[in-house]
């Protein structure tokens, strides 16, 4: 629940918004009936429903729920805009695997039509789908979906944190995971610390573009010999990650 519905004092809960609605019209939920609730932030707590409005629902708390499915390394990831429905994948599987954030960009290569006009709806799809995602996982946190960054936009967000990588299939030095462990070694990358990863559009990144990005401060990284699709690119990066930092 986003925290505007999640008005609890210790004892009760109101759920409202499109959570009451799947309750009482998709579930049927009843009085009486369990269900775990969490604000997506900071408190998740299983719940019996001891009332049912139009639009909202209201239940006490049973008990408290401890929060510990979020990652020490708060991860973020970048994905130049795929086609079809290959974004949908890359925020659900990046969502269970533990992602914090999605920044999706257009790069040189991007062949996906961008239409601002529709742009909001579809934030608004994949924010809801990061929802979704992160219920099912068991995640405290819902990640956020940006909405799409342009190539400048993106190249800044580098400051923005600890250690930003950018995956390109034609790096012969850097391999992504002794970046990071040594990035771990180094305290750069550990609990609270936040990291970047960038990946192309099908048709990967232009050598200028890589050097742009160095220059903001990316690392040139490999996920290895092997040309990974668009959408698998992130998800491997985010597993290697979550392997060399422990959880
Ligand atoms: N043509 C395939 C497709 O349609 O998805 C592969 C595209 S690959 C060029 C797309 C992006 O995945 C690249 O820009 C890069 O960020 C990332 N990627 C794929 N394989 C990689 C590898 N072995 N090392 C580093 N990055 C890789």
């Amino acid at each position: 629940l986003p925290p505007e519905q999640f008005q609890s004092t210790s004892a009760q809960v109101a759920i409202e918004g499109d959570d009451a609605h799947h309750l009482q019209r998709v579930m049927r939920a009843e009085i009486g009936d369990q269900v775990i609730c969490s604000n997506g932030v900071d408190r998740e707590a299983l719940v019996r429903i001891t009332g049912l409005d139009k639009g909202r629902v209201i239940a006490e708390v049973i008990e408290e729920l401890p929060m510990n499915a979020e990652t020490a390394v708060e991860v973020w990831v970048a994905q130049s805009l795929p086609k079809g429905d290959k974004m949908e994948t890359v925020i659900q599987k990046g969502t269970e695997i533990g992602a914090a954030r999605f920044l999706p960009f257009l790069s040189e290569r991007t062949v996906v039509q961008y239409d601002a006009k529709k742009e909001a709806k579809r934030t608004e799809r994949w924010q809801k789908i990061a929802k979704e995602a992160a219920e099912q996982a068991h995640r405290n946190r819902v990640p956020q979906v940006e909405a799409v960054l342009s190539w400048k936009q993106l190249l800044v967000q580098a400051k923005e944190v600890d250690a930003a990588w950018i995956c390109y299939e034609k790096e012969d030095g850097q391999q992504l995971k002794p970046a990071i462990q040594e990035a771990v070694s180094s305290g750069k990358v550990d609990r609270g610390k936040r990291v970047l990863i960038a990946v192309g559009p099908e048709g990967g990144f232009t050598e200028q573009e890589i050097e742009q990005a160095e220059a903001a401060g990316f690392r040139s990284v490999s996920l290895g010999a092997r040309i990974l699709r668009t959408e698998t690119a992130a998800l491997v990066g985010l597993t290697c990650l979550f392997y060399e930092t422990g959880e």
